[in-house]
């Protein structure tokens, strides 16, 4: 399975160059020559800081149709980055010829120290420092504050008292991070048995009854071409690795996805104020990724065609096959809280991240265990005698409602554990990446009728499985 898992060659990429006409060195507002000029995050737009002129936003020129793509494009600054590049580059002012050092790892700009002017790289440099696009903030620092402060305020019963005494959002910090956005042109053909029920009845078994099942099985075949638009990956080793036990990066993970449609062509004062986060994967890195996400969706999406199908499909065969891809380099904003754990020798940094466009907001709080486990064994007794002082007398209730009164302290633990630390969310893409089938050719074939099934599904349903959620085999040569 997976087509578009092996290496290209480099004559197979056609490389669109996004940085032309770019100027390093000092870009100056039209109307009155400042080069103080920053995003007014109200508008998305740039602003001077000096008239107020807000500069139209250069769009990327990128559009194109996806169904029709071939081969492997990417923007200029997606490309490799050079393995011997510096990521200090000296910039010669324009105004008084002082040498201005700029590190890009963490800054696109510096100031002249000597007459004050801005300086700001926008050529795309070999390090990976400058992508193609960026997608400007959306969401002002004080807005960013009440949805953290909102999210936490939400998670205070069980907070471990350390954080809570600590919390504040003075300095959270705007972050651009980098991301890979990739348009997909693929095909899929998927062959399996699919099962439609036809009806349901109890049966005795000694003192007891159990659920069987009557289906009808099919043979199901479904060919179709999909185009993916902006499947968008982490492009840092850091965020992509979602399982850390170190950091909770699943949280930025699942404030996906981003209206990266409006995205802007980058422009170094657009990351004026906030910290940038370089790249440090190249497009091959994430390939098997994205190539992983790319089949997910297309076999989630298969699933609109294939709803009589109502105990499940079982794939037993699929060709996957990436016909083309284009891929962008992008910086995307998030306000970020981060709060450093101590327990004992062990660390774990907390986030809690707004997607600085949508206001999606998701952390991870730390508990307070004592606490919680004091609570749970509580409610677990109380659940107990419950049980024990109604036991058996309790009329209509069904099997199933007395085992969860004896385990009420547990569900309440898993539940509360959940929603303060949320360790499992995140972005759901095979759902929330815009795609469109197209071709779809259809095949729905009577195979028996099937009595007395034990299970609510077809046997190896895996018609709604991912492999593509992060963490694991597919970060092997990067972590
Ligand atoms: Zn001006
Ligand atoms: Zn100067």
């Amino acid at each position: 399975m997976g087509g578009g898992e092996g290496q290209w060659t480099g004559a197979d990429v056609t490389v669109v160059q996004t940085d032309t006409d770019a100027k390093d060195g000092q870009i100056k507002c039209p109307k009155c020559g400042s080069t103080d000029i920053q995003t007014n995050s109200r508008t998305g737009k740039l602003r001077c800081s000096f008239c107020r002129h807000e500069f139209e936003p250069q769009l990327l020129e990128t559009e194109e149709d996806v169904s029709s793509l071939e081969g492997v494009r990417m923007g200029s600054g997606a490309q490799d980055r050079a393995a011997d590049a510096d990521d200090v580059i000296t910039l010669k002012c324009e105004s008084c010829g002082a040498e201005v050092v700029i590190d890009t790892a963490s800054a696109n700009q510096a100031r002249c120290h000597w007459c004050r002017n801005m300086l700001s790289i926008n050529h795309q440099v070999p390090n990976g420092a400058v992508p193609d696009a960026v997608l400007p903030f959306g969401v002002s620092k004080d807005d960013a504050r009440a949805e953290i402060e909102r999210f936490v305020g939400k998670r205070k019963f069980f907070a471990h008292p350390t954080f809570t005494r600590e919390f504040t959002t003075k300095n959270i910090c705007g972050v651009y991070f980098p991301y890979m956005i990739v348009d997909i042109n693929a095909h899929d053909h998927l062959s399996g048995t699919g099962e439609v029920l036809i009806r349901s009845y109890s049966v005795k078994r000694g003192d007891s009854s159990e659920t069987r099942y009557d289906a009808d099985a099919y043979h199901v075949e479904r060919d179709f071409d999909i185009a993916i638009n902006d499947l968008t990956v982490e492009a840092s080793v850091d965020k992509l690795n979602v399982s850390s036990s170190e950091k909770t990066t699943n949280i930025i993970n699942s404030i996906m996805p981003f209206d990266t449609k409006n995205c802007v062509r980058y422009n170094a004062n657009y990351l004026r104020g906030y910290t940038s986060e370089k790249r440090d994967v190249d497009v091959n890195n994430v390939r098997p990724l994205v190539a992983t996400q790319a089949q997910d969706i297309a076999r989630i999406a298969a699933n609109e065609t294939l709803a009589k199908y109502d105990r499940g499909i079982a794939w037993s065969g699929e060709a996957f096959d990436i016909k083309g891809e284009s891929w962008l380099a992008a910086y995307l904003p998030v306000w970020l809280y981060s709060y450093l754990q101590v327990k004992g020798n062990k660390k774990l940094l907390h986030y809690v991240a707004v997607n600085a466009r949508t206001k999606e907001t998701m952390g991870s709080v730390p508990i307070d265990m004592t606490k919680l486990w004091i609570v749970s064994i509580a409610i677990e007794f109380f659940g107990l005698i419950l049980a024990l002082v109604l036991g058996s007398s309790l009329v209509g209730w069904d099997k199933k409602e007395r085992w969860l009164l004896l385990l009420l302290g547990v569900v309440f633990f898993a539940i509360m554990y959940m929603r303060y630390r949320n360790s499992g969310a995140r972005h759901t893409y095979e759902n929330e990446t815009q795609r469109s089938l197209s071709n779809v050719l259809a095949a729905d074939e009577f195979i028996e009728h099937r009595k007395g099934l034990r299970n609510s599904r077809i046997e190896g349903a895996n018609n709604t499985n991912l492999h593509g959620t992060g963490g694991g085999s597919i970060l092997d040569g990067l972590l």
